[in-house]
């Protein structure tokens, strides 16, 4: 018998596991898939390749949600030194990123009115109290107070922060906390040393202390008597456990349990998960494209980019370079070719209008559709106000992390933060 059975190896699931195998708490955790790491999995390929599921970065780097995790298990995430050389897509040509309300007044990218405009707009957001805005998008805070062609365009940069480039569906109050506690951090993101594979391999370590990781081992049925949860049962066997934790995307826990048992809110919310996914591609060239070692975002085009081997070589093999560009498909993207393909060409010729020489030396490209989901697209309704509870009020020992839940943050830190605060839960218990 285990204390906790968890189901899902992402950020939320392994940072859970670590956690509680770092307090002493036997831990068993099941993976329906053959690799750890969920949306964020990466691995080395056989030429040599670190491949990363659309590079993942940490927002605010050391002092940041995924750091915090670390520190609980004494540890400190191993972040390559802060390039200062970011830079964004604007009007088809690359500029540097403003940086702090200093950078945004001084930007060449606006007119000095837009300029003003904008540091009137952040300094109302961090006056502002996100909790009076998670329900009203980024597009209605601006429009209370201002109007400007320019900034009307810039607009997308600021949802892009927390990964949501349409104005008119991201929630304020997530744009308003995140660039908060990024100005009063004053540091962005954070690359980890090695990418996501070694924020993996260090939670891994702890758990296989005290626990035990189960690949290729889905979870069928969260077992519930008396309103309280007793075990899990797998497609190879049952383990018993008094508490539970479901790290899995929020939609797939309805194929595990009566969904009577579940709080009609909980139901709710996920019936009004909006999806979205995204192209990502990986391009390898024999020669370095550019020396940014920071990323791109795009303002007025939802694209990203980062060019990992400039940062960090150990991501290729000797004498390649490797760079990850990605594009958010339309909302609702329902796996249409067509669609796929109409990104692909946007993002290449876009890619090609900032360097011209880059297509012309890509020797190889990996290109995947990932689904994106609730963290990276947080509208009004999937605020956290209206994120589910992680102690799940209707079934007693039962837990929900990951990035559909009430955690702080957006992206994977709601992850991170859901995952501690069950831990807490836990061990308080
Ligand atoms: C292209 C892309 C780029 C991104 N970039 C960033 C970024 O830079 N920074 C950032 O913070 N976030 C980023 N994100 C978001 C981030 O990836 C997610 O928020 C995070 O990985 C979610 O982790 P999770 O643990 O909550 O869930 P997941 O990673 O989805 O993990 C859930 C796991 O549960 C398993 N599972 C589900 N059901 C079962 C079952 N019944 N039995 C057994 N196993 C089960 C799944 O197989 C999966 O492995 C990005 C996402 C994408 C797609």
């Amino acid at each position: 018998m285990a204390d906790v059975v968890i189901i899902g190896t992402g950020y939320a699931g392994m940072s859970a596991a670590a956690l509680l195998t770092h307090a002493g708490r036997k831990v068993v955790v099941l993976e329906e898939s053959g690799m750890v790491g969920g949306r964020a999995c990466s691995y080395r390929d056989e030429k040599g390749y670190t491949r990363e599921y659309g590079a993942h970065s940490h927002r605010l780097a050391h002092k940041g949600i995924a750091n915090e995790v670390f520190k609980r298990l004494g540890e400190e995430i191993d972040f390559l030194p802060e390039a200062k050389d970011a830079k964004l897509i604007f009007k088809g040509r690359l500029w540097e990123r403003p940086e702090g309300p200093m950078g945004f007044l001084k930007t060449p990218m606006l007119s000095f009115r837009a300029r003003l405009v904008l540091l009137a707009l952040l300094v109302k957001i961090k006056k502002a109290d996100p909790a009076a805005w998670y329900d009203k998008t980024l597009l209605d805070f601006y429009q209370t107070s201002f109007q400007h062609p320019e900034i009307d365009t810039f607009l997308p940069f600021l949802g892009m922060t927390i990964m949501c480039p349409s104005p008119d569906k991201v929630s304020a109050g997530e744009v308003i906390d995140f660039l908060q506690r990024a100005l009063a951090a004053g540091v962005g993101v954070g690359e980890p040393r090695g990418g996501s594979s070694r924020i993996f391999f260090t939670l891994r370590k702890y758990i296989e202390k005290n626990g035990s990781i189960h690949l290729h081992e889905k979870a069928e049925k969260i077992i519930v008597e008396n309103s309280r949860t007793t075990g899990v049962k797998t497609s190879k066997t049952t383990y018993t456990a008094p508490d539970i934790i479901f790290a899995g995307r929020l939609p797939q826990v309805l194929e595990l349990i009566d969904n009577s048992f579940l709080p009609a809110a909980t139901i709710d919310y996920i019936k009004n998960i909006e999806n979205s996914s995204s192209l990502v591609i990986d391009f390898i060239t024999e020669k370095p494209v550019t020396g940014i070692c920071s990323g791109i975002l795009g303002v007025d085009i939802p694209i990203w980019a980062r060019f990992q081997s400039n940062a960090d070589p150990s991501f290729t093999p000797d004498g390649k370079y490797m760079s990850t560009w990605g594009m958010m498909l339309p909302w609702h993207f329902d796996g249409d070719k067509k669609i796929v393909e109409q990104a692909e060409k946007r993002l290449k010729s876009a890619i090609s209008a900032i360097f011209p020489n880059f297509m012309p030396m890509v020797v190889e490209e990996r290109k995947i559709v990932v689904p994106v989901m609730n963290g990276n697209v947080l509208t009004p309704a999937q605020s956290k106000p209206y994120r589910p509870d992680i102690q799940c009020s209707s079934i007693q020992g039962l837990y929900f992390i990951g990035d559909t839940v009430r955690g702080d943050g957006c992206s994977g830190d709601i992850s991170f933060s859901s995952a501690m605060k069950a831990v807490d839960k836990i061990l308080s218990a």
